[in-house]
């Protein structure tokens, strides 16, 4: 599906994905010199569609920016550039770091094998690097680019437009949707949001990496309140007695209780078209273990400060 919107001479465009690819969105920003693509969609099949829709337009694909290492928004870069040619691909060295990471993870967690021939696992590599917060102008497309550091990913770009007054947020917001910080960054994320709300003004339209646009302010109000959710859910099952093995685990009774209250914490928001309760435990799996990790870094600067010196 795609939708389209414009503000002023420049459309912004959005490929949304199925369920099969965890709603996954690629956009476009199309202005009278050519097009920008920000992520490129997890199946080879989307990514050739998405690549037809370009090739509609007559112009030039002139660059494609990866917002963050996740295999779904940047495993269809093979098919871009088997359509287009050696187009540049550009992230921050942060994200670009990550990507191999992902792919090893995502491989090993088996699921890409259900994909079949319709995932490349081969990773294009971004070969134009972007720093962290510098101004890109690709054709008459003045972009910002802001690394918010590790969030729902072990990092997250955010490209503005300001002429267009839309950012384009990767996972780093997502509207209607659980959160994941199944990588361990809550708190992280939580910093991340309260970046974005002091870099840009609050009627920002915010074009996220799953499901649809929504202003910054209220995305921002929404993801902040949703993760702080999580994090009280999280640590109200793990006080109760008896909840926590010797190792600072939950136990398999209180781990069910804690998914159970994070599906009901979730209310009704979408969930990649996953099972809620697989979402849950996602996220409280990295949950507990950035609380255990928090616990240690802890005790080890209490145990610094109590050595003689
Ligand atoms: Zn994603």
């Amino acid at each position: 599906m795609a939708t389209s919107r414009s503000a002023g001479a420049v459309r912004v465009h959005a490929y949304e994905s199925d369920a099969r690819s965890y709603h996954v969105n690629a956009h476009w920003v199309e202005s009278d010199q050519g097009i920008v693509l920000i992520d490129t969609l997890l199946l080879k099949s989307d990514a050739r569609r998405l690549a037809e829709k370009l090739k509609a337009t007559a112009k030039p694909l002139l660059a494609i920016l990866i917002t963050h290492p996740h295999v779904d928004h940047f495993s269809g870069t093979g098919v871009l550039r088997a359509a287009f040619g050696p187009v540049p691909v550009c992230a921050t060295r942060a994200t670009a770091d990550g990507m191999l990471r992902a792919m090893a993870k995502a491989t090993a967690q088996g699921w890409l094998k259900a994909l079949g021939d319709d995932h490349d696992p081969d990773v294009v590599l971004p070969d134009c690097v972007l720093e962290p917060d510098a101004e890109v102008t690709l054709g008459n497309l003045a972009f910002r680019v802001l690394d918010l550091g590790g969030m729902e990913s072990e990092n997250n770009t955010v490209f503005h437009l300001p002429a267009a007054g839309v950012l384009f947020g990767g996972d780093a917001t997502v509207s209607n949707a659980v959160y994941f910080v199944g990588d361990g960054r809550s708190q992280k994320a939580l910093d991340g949001l309260r970046q974005l709300a002091s870099r840009f003004a609050a009627d920002t339209s915010v074009y996220s990496g799953h499901y649809r646009p929504e202003t910054l302010g209220a995305l921002l109000r929404e993801n902040t309140r949703q993760i702080e959710r999580m994090r009280e859910v999280m640590n109200a099952v793990r006080a109760e007695p008896g909840a926590l093995t010797d190792a600072g685990q939950l136990t398999a009774a209180a781990r069910s209780r804690a998914v159970q209250a994070l599906v009901g914490a979730a209310e009704q928001r979408e969930g990649y078209g996953m099972d809620p309760r697989a979402v849950a435990s996602m996220n409280l799996q990295e949950l507990m273990r950035e609380w255990r990790e928090s616990r240690q870094a802890h005790a080890a600067a209490a145990g610094n400060e109590a050595r003689p010196q």
